[in-house]
């Protein structure tokens, strides 16, 4: 079962936000376990996305698994060992994009509430369980997860935990739960100066040498040095645009994009403000133009018990003690943690986004193992 509904998710095209069919073919999927679902869309025209929300129950607490099935694109097809949406199996190793982010934690959650409906199917009688998926993860996020629980609170449906299928494995499977994440800021300034002659530089003023001061006290500006939940706060510069194509002119404008992530003693409108001090300081308010762009600040589920019923599961399952971090990129769970105790545990993420995507067959069914024990060990704790 594992295996074919991941072999017909990965044959679905569905680069960021097109579902392509997946969501309709995980529906009917679900449907021969009972699970009542439900497509959402948001947005207009070729900005549509569709989103699922399933539930299998109607007695609360609602356990959720949440996720996307729109993946990356796939990059150079010559590098591929097979057609990327051509799921293919070779010595115990799945290639196709999506197979880790995240397709088969779909897979596994779905085979994973199957398993627990064939053993226990009395789990009903005092929780639900529930699905939350969008095709708009991977791109710029806007119509999916971040709409979707908005919708459903009006709906007068309630999430008590979320567990979202990110894989953030690192070195062997299940060896990390992700609690949280740091904070993700874009940044955007423009340099004023004025274009002029290289022979006539005392009648010109060279954005470039304006832009290299400011950069160097950007750079020059302490950020957070970390602690035990939260790597160090780190700002790289991602492009510098002056687009002069001429040797004999100084540039009159210079572009400077760059990024932050931070841990919770940052704020990205109070990292906008510092920066714009230092602007303020050193340029006339005629000589730059600075925005941002926030992804979502930094955040941490503060939610013990869930992480222990994880911890436990991951342990009882395969008999390591999970690392509990925040490391690595941002993920819906940055919407959905303002809802419910949330956390992230999936496959291996090595190969995510990457040519070649792949997961062993052997992790994926741990995975599904680990995931059938949240929803037993969830069921347990409310039954005491
Ligand atoms: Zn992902």
């Amino acid at each position: 079962m594992l295996l074919e509904i991941l072999k017909k998710m990965i044959a679905c095209r569905s680069i960021s936000p097109n579902d392509d069919g997946t969501i309709p073919l995980i529906i009917e999927e679900l449907n021969k376990i009972g699970f009542i679902s439900k497509t959402i869309s948001f947005g207009e025209g070729e900005e549509k996305v569709d989103n699922l929300y399933t539930r299998l129950g109607t007695k609360g607490p609602n356990l959720c698994f949440a996720g996307h099935t729109d993946v990356v694109p796939p990059g150079p097809l010559i590098e591929w060992r097979n057609d990327p949406f051509f799921c293919s199996v070779k010595d115990g190793i799945i290639y196709g994009r999506g197979t880790v982010d995240m397709k088969g934690a779909i897979a596994a959650f779905i085979t994973a509430a199957h398993r627990v409906m064939t053993t226990r199917p009395e789990i009903l009688d005092l929780m639900s369980m529930s699905i939350m998926l969008t095709s708009d993860e991977e791109a710029i996020a806007i119509n999916g997860t971040k709409k979707l629980l908005p919708w459903l609170e009006e709906q007068g449906e309630k999430i008590d935990a979320c567990f979202v299928g990110e894989p953030v494995s690192r070195n062997t499977i299940c060896d990390t739960i992700k609690i949280g994440a740091r904070g993700s800021a874009t940044f955007f300034l423009e340099i004023f100066g004025k274009q002029g002659h290289v022979a006539y530089n005392e009648y010109a003023d060279n954005a470039i040498a304006k832009l290299n001061k400011i950069i160097n006290l950007f750079r020059a500006h302490t950020l957070h040095p970390g602690d035990s939940i939260f790597d160090a706060s780190n700002m790289e510069m991602t492009n510098i645009i002056v687009g002069n194509e001429a040797e004999n002119v100084i540039p009159g404008k210079a572009k400077l994009q760059f990024n932050i992530r931070y841990g919770d003693h940052h704020r990205a409108e109070s990292l906008f403000a510092n920066y714009q001090d230092i602007l303020q300081k050193h340029l006339n308010p005629e000589e730059f133009a600075f925005n941002y762009r926030s992804s979502g600040d930094a955040f941490v589920c503060k939610t013990e018990d869930f992480v222990q019923l994880v911890r436990e599961s991951i342990k009882n399952i395969i008999g390591i003690e999970p690392e509990v971090n925040t490391a690595g990129g941002t993920s819906d769970a940055r919407f959905i943690h303002k809802y419910c105790s949330t956390l992230e545990v999936g496959l291996m993420g090595r190969t995510a986004h990457q040519v070649n995507e792949c997961s062993s067959v052997n992790d994926l069914e741990i995975l599904t193992r680990v995931y059938e024990g949240i929803i037993l060990g969830y069921y347990e704790r409310i039954s005491i």
